[in-house]
């Protein structure tokens, strides 16, 4: 099976490798010229605890890849979703599956575009890994992984079976959801919840938490979260996910969410789209406001605009 990884950042280079080393056929394909550069150059350096090894995985140009891949796992930032796509069109064949693990909600809309439902293969992943420098990435604990076939059928779950089958035999832990929706969502709130307020106020989950103001403000994002997820055909439990987040805060500590790392330590636009943002616009479908989660992408994009602009 020939696979793809369409955007071979911080997860994807994780994902690449290791599929790579349990002896899978991977292509990279990224369009940072000195990460590929690097690649070519010197190798995919891979750190893992004191572990340190480097591997010759062929990375390309999105224009560079034209023979046809039985698989893709995208892994580009959630708003480069559809330009990722739309570079990659020629190798999406009749039955080519993509599998999608990012943050957030909506790609599905996005995906839909571009491939029949029925080679849409969604999950969500609490796998970590970042990027020391272009061609050198670092993993960041373990985790899991759960898939669902997006449409429903025997085939398409059966393919679903393999690709978890597939995953698990390159040394993830991954397994078959049947629900991966309530998965996605329920990550989305949790993320939704915590990242942007702590890139908006410049401090890390367990500062956050420990505010007297932090359990409110969690809720009111939450409960919106919570009521768009229910028109939309999925029941979220809201003091479940409160509850949640506080401890897992609390335990956590000194992390930094995702899009502090993106706009206030590197200065890179974020997801908020398809947290938050995402929420913002399905209510407005909807007929309804989420005041909370319109206010919070506003501030986001405004601080986007701040710090681009400097
Ligand atoms: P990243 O920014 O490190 O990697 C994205 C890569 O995609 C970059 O190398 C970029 O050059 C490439 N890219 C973007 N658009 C492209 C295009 N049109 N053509 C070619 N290459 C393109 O991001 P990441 O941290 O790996 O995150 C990827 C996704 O996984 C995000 O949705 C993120 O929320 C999710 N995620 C990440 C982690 C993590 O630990 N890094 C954990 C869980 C989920």
């Amino acid at each position: 099976m020939k696979i793809a990884i369409a955007g071979s950042g911080a997860l994807g280079s994780r994902f690449g490798y290791m599929l790579y080393e349990a002896g899978n056929d991977v292509i990279l394909i990224d369009k940072w010229k000195e990460h590929i550069d690097s690649i070519r150059e010197n190798g995919l350096i891979v750190q893992d605890g004191n572990n340190r090894k480097i591997v010759n995985i062929p990375i390309f140009y999105p224009h560079e890849v034209a023979e046809e891949v039985d698989l893709v796992f995208v892994f580009t930032k959630s708003m480069g979703l559809q330009d990722m796509l739309e570079d990659i069109k020629p190798i999406l064949r009749e039955n080519t599956s993509v599998i999608s693990l990012l943050n957030g909600i909506g790609h599905e809309d996005i995906l839909k575009e571009y491939l029949p439902v029925k080679n849409i293969f969604m999950g969500v992943t609490i796998y970590t890994s970042g990027l020391k420098g272009s061609g050198h990435v670092i993993f960041e604990g373990s985790g899991t992984i759960e898939i669902q076939n997006f449409t429903p059928g025997d085939r398409e779950e059966k393919k679903a079976l393999q690709l978890v089958g597939m995953l698990n035999q390159a040394g993830f832990k991954a397994y078959y959801s049947e629900d991966v929706t309530h998965s996605i969502w329920r990550k989305a709130c949790v993320n939704g919840a915590m990242n942007a307020i702590c890139a908006l106020l410049d401090c890390n989950l367990a500062e956050f938490v420990s505010t007297n103001q932090a359990e409110m403000i969690i809720r009111h994002i939450a409960k919106e979260f919570v009521k768009v997820a229910k028109e939309k055909g999925t029941i979220l439990d809201e003091n479940d996910i409160v509850e949640y987040i506080l401890q897992s805060s609390r335990k956590v500590g000194s992390h930094y969410p995702s899009m502090h790392q993106d706009l206030i330590q590197n200065h890179r636009l974020t997801e908020v789209d398809f947290l938050n943002g995402a929420v913002a616009r399905m209510s407005k479908e909807l007929g309804f406001e989420t005041p909370y989660n319109t206010f919070i992408t506003q501030l986001i994009h405004a601080k986007e605009q701040i710090i681009m602009d400097e």
